[in-house]
């Protein structure tokens, strides 16, 4: 699509935590190359560097909202619901500010799905807006049906292995028992959120970071439930490489990994967020030991409760063996022909980023959301291993042997390359992906036309 001489303006309100920022300022980078001039709106208080790597950008500041810090001593629902209340009159002067200083010039208001307030500024300056999904379209799915539910009658039903094993609503293979509950605290204000994110107030269309290759009968029936457009345009990390790390970047275990042989390296990470126990961080280092693998592990500062850095017995067996970093660059670690598999947690983005490279994963999920990716990984992609219960070392070598060594990996493995190349072909010219992008872009013109 030509550059328009004039361009329009689309302000993005990312939930400032690292698995939300960065596919936003992907799908920024995207619409930026389309064309559009972008403004990022975000509290005072997050990390993101303007400068960093978005020249481009205008990035406003949001005065009164929550800091980051207390996503960890909220939760995540707590201070999905502060930021929310705290965000709202304070982003309506943002957007009033910026309409001052730019005239009539925004497009759209594209935000977050959890930073629902932005909605009352579109509103209120009847600028149209559209919502955007960084989770799957399943765990989108999962909030629709979790919204109607009765918590009372739920928290009974579930009990009742009928109820449990029974497949939602024609979803195969989601079942009651893998609604995302788990690790979101109480239910009933977990079903809060929901229903805040499923109400789509008057926002006219919704961006999912997904592809219709992995989940087409998640979207086909979101497409039927949302009844406004909904746009599968990922996964954004192959359209626009942006990188937004909130953390420092330790590219020196590239260099390790130029030192090993090819697909023979397990990297491990937990995210941005995940915890780890001492006792689990040992067993798991036994295990990568016992395993004979070499291995890459991404150990965040203040990710395993209590302990500044790995005991002494561990950090030395693991110098014989391993790599460890405080914060890896990911997507050139998957690249990268010495890893032969992924321990991950699931995040949605760590997930579409293994498949993008054709990576076969370990699945280690916290919450809800993550088990619900692990069940796709194992049993819909079959791409990958589900390591359930507590964590012990000859588990871990098993599983590593599994996934790297023996005949069952190679299966998965050649599995992850299929799907690498679909997922590679629907952001390629003609794809669906592609297209979808291009659909968004029509749209967000001709509403802003007719506005
Ligand atoms: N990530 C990274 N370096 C690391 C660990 C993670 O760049 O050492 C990135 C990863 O590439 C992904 C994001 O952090 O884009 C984590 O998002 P995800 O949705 O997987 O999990 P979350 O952190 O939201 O739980």
């Amino acid at each position: 699509m030509e550059k328009r001489a004039e361009k329009i303006r689309i302000v993005l309100v990312p939930l400032p935590i690292q698995g939300h920022i960065t596919p936003m300022m992907q799908l920024g980078q995207a619409l930026n190359l389309k064309g559009f001039s972008i403004t990022v709106a975000l509290g005072a208080f997050n990390r993101v560097s303007s400068s960093q790597h978005f020249p481009g950008f205008q990035f406003v500041t949001i005065p009164e909202t929550v800091p980051i810090s207390q996503h960890d001593t909220l939760g995540v629902v707590e201070f999905v619901v502060k930021l929310n209340k705290t965000s709202e009159e304070s982003f309506k002067d943002c957007i009033a500010q910026l309409l001052l200083q730019h005239g009539n010039d925004i497009a759209c208001i594209i935000y977050d799905e959890l930073m629902y307030f932005s909605e009352a500024a579109a509103k209120e300056f009847k600028i149209p807006s559209v919502i955007f999904t960084t989770g799957s379209a399943t765990n989108h799915v999962c909030c629709c049906v979790l919204s109607k539910l009765n918590v009372e009658k739920f928290l009974i039903d579930i009990e009742d292995p009928e109820v449990q094993n029974k497949v939602v609503e024609n979803l195969h293979p989601l079942k009651y028992k893998d609604l995302p509950t788990s690790g979101m605290g109480p239910l009933e204000r977990f079903l809060e959120i929901c229903s805040e994110v499923v109400n789509k107030r008057t926002a006219s269309a919704v961006i999912i970071n997904t592809s219709s290759c992995l989940e087409s009968l998640s979207l086909s029936w979101l497409k039927k439930e949302l009844k406004i457009p909904v746009y599968p345009l990922g996964p954004l990390h192959i359209t626009a490489s942006a990188t937004s790390s909130l953390l420092e970047e330790d590219r020196s275990c590239i260099e390790w990994l130029n030192k090993q042989k090819p697909r023979s390296v397990i990297y491990i990470s937990v995210g941005s967020i995940g915890h780890m126990e001492t006792k689990e961080v040992l067993e798991m280092a036994w295990g990568l030991y016992d395993s004979n693998q070499p291995f890459l592990w991404v150990i965040r500062p203040g990710s395993i409760p209590g302990s500044e850095s790995l005991p002494e017995e561990v950090s030395k067996m693991v110098s014989e063996r391993g790599c460890i970093v405080k914060w890896a660059p990911q997507n050139e670690v998957l690249v990268h022909p010495a890893v032969g598999g992924f321990w991950s947690h699931c995040g949605w983005n760590s997930t579409l980023e293994s498949i993008g490279e054709g990576v076969p994963m370990i699945c280690r999920p916290f919450n809800g959301e993550q088990k619900l990716n692990a069940i796709y990984i194992e049993s819909v992609w079959r791409i990958g291993i589900l390591l359930q219960g507590e964590v012990e070392r000859g588990g871990v070598e098993r599983a590593v042997k599994r996934l790297i060594v023996d005949e069952e990996g190679s299966g998965m493995r050649e599995r992850a390359l299929v799907l690498k190349e679909k997922l590679n072909a629907s952001v390629r010219s003609g794809g669906s992906s592609y297209n979808a992008l291009d659909e968004l872009v029509n749209y967000i013109e001709t509403e802003y036309s007719n506005s």
